[in-house]
C-alpha cells in the first residue's frame, strides 16, 4: 500500500562514532546545529525527528527497523571526521530501505570534504556546506517540488552528483541576523545552547574559523535568554554555553546574566573562554547568574609552542585569568595539548611548571590531531602530498606525531601520562590554595562553589581517580569551608555522610540538626540524620527523623526496622 502523506517526512541524524569513549558524555548531546535546522523545518511545515544514534554502533537490524518505521523521504546527517563512518553506514543502510530516499550530509566533516564523500561514498547524494539551514531548508522545498522550479544550481551552499560529475554551488552567504531563526527550544529540549557563531581567532589545530568564519555574529540578548528560560520551563537547569568564547564582549555577558538574574531563571551552567577575555568584574556576574565552570585553552606551558599553534595568548594572560576565575568561586577547566611540533620532555616539564602556577582545578589533555578545515591539515597535505583520500581508512582522526618523524608515539604517550599524573597528584594543593573574593554578595556562590567541587570527590569526576591522595578529607574541608561562608544544604549533607561513614555518629547527627535548622524540608537531611541515630541505636529518635517521610520510596523499610529494634 503506497503510504499517502501531506508533508514530507525528514530524519535528522547524529550518527555514531567508529571507537568506543571512555566518557560516553563526550559525545552524547547532539550538536546544536541539528537543532536549528530542526526548528527552521518544523516552522515551515515539515514532519521532521532528531534521532540521536551516538550509541547505535553495530546494530543495523535496529536502525533497518527504525529507518523502515518512520519512512523517511530525506535524511540530514550531522557529521563530525570522528563519526562519518557511522553516518556513511547508516546512509547505506537506508539505501537498502528505500532507494529513493534522499540522503543528505551537513556538519564540519563534509562542509570541508563535500568533494570526497560525494566522490566515494555513492550513497551521499547531497553536501550542505556551512551554516546549514536556508540550503537544507532550500533543498527539502527543491526535493518536495514545493520549490516552483528552482533548480539544483539555484541553491547555494550545497554540493552534489550531477550525473558523473560533481558540482558545487556558490556558498550561501552568512546569515547577518541569527536572530532571524527560529528559537529551537520552542520545538525541543536540548542542553548544550550557543548564543553566538564565529570565533576572530586563528589558531592552527581548530575548524571553528573556516567553517563559522572570523566575523563573529550574536543573538540578542533577548533570544538567548528566552531560549534558556524555555527550556528552564521544560525541567532543565543545567546548560553547556558552547560558544567558542562566549566572553568576547564583556558588556553583553553583563547583559545576559543580569537577564538571567531578572527572570529568576535559577540554573547552573558551564561557559568556554579565552584568557584574554575575562577580568573580575564579567566573572562576578557570570558567577551571580548561575556559571559554575568556564574552560580555557590553554593548550601548552610553552611560549614556543603556543607561538607555533598560532594560540596568541601570554603566560601573565593565563595566570591572571586562572587566579580571577578561582577567586570568583568559579572552577577553571584548563585544556592541555601535548603532542605538538616541537614538543620534548623540556616543554612538556615547561607545561606541568604553568600547571602547578594556575592550579586549574579540572584539567583535559590532549594529543594534537589534525581535522580537515584547520591550518594544520592544509600544511599536512601540502607538506605530504596526502588527499583527502587519506580519510578512506576507517580512522577518527590523525594524530599530529604520526605525521611528525622527530615524535615518537611511546614518547608522546609518556607525556600524556607525565601530565596527567602531574595533575592528580598537584590537585590536592591546588584545592587547599583556593582563596576566594572577599564579596558578601558572593557568599552564597562561594558556599555553593565549595560543596560542588567537594562532591566531585565524593561522587564526581574524582571519586574513582586512585592518584588523588585524601579525598575524603579534602572533601570535608571544602564542606567546611562552604558552612564558613554560608549554610548550604549540599554541605551539611555531605559533611553528615562522611561523618557518619566515619563513625562519627554524635557529630553527623550534630552538623545535620544545622542543616535542618536552615532546611526543615529536607526529607535527604532527615533521612541521614536517622540513620545516624539507628547506627547509635538510638530508634525512638530514628522514627521521629523518618515518620514525616511515611510513604515515600525506601521510607518504609527504615520505620519497619526501627519499629522492629523497638519491639519488646
Ligand atoms: S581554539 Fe578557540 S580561540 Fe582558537 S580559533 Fe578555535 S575557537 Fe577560536
Amino acid at each position: 500500500m503506497v503510504r499517502v502523506k501531506d508533508v514530507m517526512k525528514i530524519l535528522l541524524i547524529y550518527p555514531y562514532f567508529l571507537e568506543k569513549r571512555i566518557h560516553e558524555e563526550d559525545i552524547r548531546a547532539m550538536p546544536i546545529g541539528l537543532y536549528y535546522v530542526g526548528a527552521l523545518l518544523k516552522e515551515q511545515g515539515y514532519d521532521v525527528e532528531l534521532l540521536n544514534w551516538h550509541a547505535l554502533n553495530n546494530n543495523p537490524p535496529a536502525i533497518k527497523k527504525t529507518l523502515k518505521e518512520k519512512a523517511p523521504d530525506m535524511i540530514g546527517f550531522s557529521v563530525l571526521q570522528a563519526n562519518r563512518w557511522g553516518a556513511i553506514e547508516i546512509a547505506r543502510l537506508a539505501k537498502e530501505v528505500n532507494p529513493e530516499i534522499a540522503v543528505v550530509f551537513g556538519g564540519v566533516s563534509p562542509s570541508f570534504l563535500w568533494g570526497h564523500f560525494l566522490t566515494r561514498f555513492p550513497e551521499v547524494d547531497f553536501v550542505v556546506q556551512g551554516e546549514g539551514e536556508r540550503p537544507f531548508l532550500h533543498l527539502a522545498q527543491r526535493i518536495e517540488k514545493r520549490a516552483n522550479g528552482k533548480s539544483l544550481e539555484a541553491i547555494a551552499g550545497i554540493a552534489y552528483r550531477a550525473g558523473k560529475t560533481i558540482r558545487r554551488n556558490q556558498p550561501e552567504p552568512f546569515l547577518p541576523e541569527l536572530d532571524d531563526l527560529p528559537n529551537p527550544a520552542k520545538y525541543f529540549t536540548f542542553q548544550h545552547v550557543v548564543s553566538s557563531r564565529g570565533c576572530p581567532w586563528e589558531c592552527l589545530f581548530c575548524g571553528s574559523p573556516a567553517f563559522w568564519g572570523r566575523n563573529v555574529r550574536f543573538h540578542s540578548v533577548d533570544y538567548f535568554v528566552t531560549q534558556l528560560e524555555i527550556l528552564r520551563r521544560k525541567g532543565v537547569s543545567f546548560f553547556y554555553v558552547s560558544d567558542d568564547t562566549f566572553t568576547m564582549k564583556k558588556a553583553r555577558v553583563i547583559e545576559i546574566c543580569r537577564e538571567i538574574i531578572r527572570r529568576g531563571l535559577n540554573i547552573t551552567w558551564a561557559a568556554i573562554s579565552r584568557v584574554s577575555d575575562v577580568d573580575d568584574e564579567v566573572l562576578s556576574w557570570m558567577r551571580k547568574a548561575g556559571c559554575v565552570q568556564i574552560s580555557y585553552g590553554v593548550e601548552s606551558g610553552s611560549e614556543k609552542i603556543r607561538h607555533l599553534l598560532n594560540k596568541k595568548i601570554t603566560t601573565p594572560l593565563i595566570r591572571k585569568a586562572f587566579s580571577s576565575t578561582i577567586r570568583a568561586g568559579i572552577m577553571p577547566r584548563a585544556y592541555f595539548i601535548y603532542g605538538n611540533p616541537g614538543e620534548t620532555p623540556e616543554t612538556i616539564q615547561e607545561t606541568i611548571d604553568l600547571m602547578l602556577e594556575i592550579k586549574p582545578l579540572s584539567a583535559i589533555f590532549y594529543i594534537l590531531d589534525i581535522f580537515p578545515g584547520t591550518a594544520l591539515y592544509e600544511a599536512y597535505k601540502k607538506a605530504t602530498g596526502a588527499t583527502d583520500d587519506l580519510w578512506l581508512d576507517r580512522i577518527e582522526d590523525i594524530m599530529y606525531f604520526e605525521t611528525d618523524p622527530s615524535l615518537a608515539q611511546e614518547q608522546i604517550m609518556s607525556y600524556g601520562k607525565r601530565l596527567r599524573e602531574a595533575f592528580y597528584r598537584a590537585l590536592p594543593e591546588f584545592v587547599d590554595s583556593i582563596d576566594l573574593v572577599e564579596e558578601e554578595e558572593l557568599y552564597p556562590f562561594h558556599a555553593d562553589f565549595c560543596s560542588r567541587l567537594a562532591m566531585t570527590f565524593t561522587h564526581g569526576e574524582y571519586a574513582h581517580v586512585k592518584e588523588i591522595r585524601n579525598k575524603e578529607r579534602l572533601a570535608e574541608k571544602l564542606y567546611s569551608k562552604a558552612l564558613h561562608y554560608y549554610p548550604d544544604h549540599r554541605a551539611y549533607l555531605g559533611l553528615g555522610i562522611l561523618h557518619q561513614k566515619e563513625g562519627n555518629l554524635a557529630l553527623s547527627i550534630r552538623i545535620l540538626l544545622q542543616g535542618l535548622d536552615h532546611f526543615p524540608r529536607s526529607q535527604e537531611l532527615a533521612m541521614c540524620r536517622g540513620i545516624s541515630h539507628m547506627n547509635l541505636g538510638q530508634f525512638r529518635e530514628a522514627l521521629s527523623c523518618f515518620d514525616t517521610w511515611s510513604g515515600e520510596p525506601g521510607v518504609e523499610r527504615l520505620i519497619a526496622a526501627c519499629k522492629q529494634a523497638l519491639a519488646p
